[in-house]
């Protein structure tokens, strides 16, 4: 079957075309199916903004290696022991491209994310086919489509920045970075009735999509101090609830600043793993009693994730689909930063 693969390592970016990191389209041997697993007909595999930092390697792994995580597509085949949520050949479903084994300290100790069997199944996503073990499978509603359906991982972040968040009625919020992880957490924030829901974010046609999907006041960090529209927007209180879905380092030191005393602070993105970032613990964690924290992926979010999907505006982000065989042409697309989520299609599926 074909399969996106990085076959050399290096940034998309490089200008020097013998280090930059190259995609191809390749034909790998289908997974074999396990009793207790599910093959799924992939439809849709989104790029995630993390995909191009795996081409690059930050994970060390070898190459050649398959990437995809948020995917959608139609059971073509379920094993003999996939029997405890009811799955068919022939659903339409979506999933966690992680398997927690329920079995190790960490899963046991309610820490799913931390299971240190977790990547043992992380099969490649951007594929014509993909086997899940049953429990990383789940049934999409009826009225959300194999478009959206795809969303369903990156929405269970939203889900898990939520959780930890903890947003009370009435409380101001601030979202930095206007990517899908973002607007994502940004929609689901407005359902939490939280106000003054502030967006803060460089590229207009964002910030433009921010105001459709709830926020009432959006900065854009070029034009306007970060501090001082904080200030003016909070009236000098700062925010509640700070979320850092950008990775930016330039973005992220300002953040303690707008957070209000007593407040959260959140860093939701992926960082590069060697930056440092100052931070005045007298000032914020002393004085300002702020409480930062950060999350990894989003274990016990996928059942809520089901039920908020319908509820999310996702139509205005899938704004490029791309074939299999085009796939270097979707990676060079992503790297623009243009377009806020590209799709790619594995397959064509009847009606979808
Ligand atoms: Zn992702
Ligand atoms: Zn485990």
């Amino acid at each position: 079957m074909k399969s996106i693969q990085v076959i050399k390592v290096g940034s998309l970016r490089d200008p020097n075309p013998e280090k930059r990191g190259k995609i191809k389209v390749v034909d790998i041997p289908e997974q074999q199916l396990g009793d207790e697993d599910v093959r799924i007909k992939v439809a849709y595999c989104a790029i995630c903004g993390s995909d191009p930092h795996l081409v690059e390697n930050i994970f060390g792994w070898e190459v050649p290696f398959g990437m995809g995580h948020e995917l959608s597509g139609v059971i073509t085949e379920v094993g003999p022991k996939a029997t405890k949520k009811g799955l068919k050949v022939g659903d339409r479903v979506s999933g966690n491209f992680l398997k927690f084994c329920g079995t190790c300290y960490y899963c046991q100790n309610g820490q799913q994310q931390f299971c240190t069997h977790a990547d043992e199944s992380n099969n490649p996503g951007f594929s014509e086919t993909i086997v899940w073990h049953e429990s990383q499978v789940y049934k999409l509603p009826d009225d959300v489509s194999l478009k959206m359906g795809c969303l369903l991982e990156p929405t269970s972040i939203a889900v898990r920045a939520m959780d930890k968040a903890d947003i009370k009625f009435g409380q101001r919020v601030a979202i930095c970075g206007g990517g899908p992880i973002g607007l994502f957490t940004l929609q689901a924030v407005s359902l939490s009735g939280a106000t003054d829901i502030t967006l803060i974010e460089p590229i207009a046609e964002r910030r433009d999509l921010a105001r459709k999907f709830g926020a009432s006041h959006v900065v854009d960090p070029a034009d306007e101090n970060v501090k001082a529209a904080a200030e003016r927007i909070t009236g000098g209180l700062g925010f509640d609830v700070v979320f850092d879905c950008s990775g930016s380092v330039k973005a992220v030191r300002d953040l303690p600043y707008i957070t209000a005393k007593g407040g959260k602070l959140l860093y939701c993105a992926m960082y590069p793993n060697d930056y440092e970032m100052p931070l005045n613990l007298y000032k914020f964690c002393y004085y300002n009693e702020i409480t930062i924290s950060g999350l990894y992926v989003a274990p016990y979010a996928f059942p809520r994730a089901l039920q908020i999907l319908p509820r999310m505006r996702y139509d205005d982000f899938i704004t490029k689909v791309f074939d299999l065989e085009d796939a270097e042409a979707a990676f060079e697309a992503q790297i623009t930063g243009k377009w806020p989520k590209i799709l790619i299609r594995c397959n064509k599926i009847e009606g979808e």
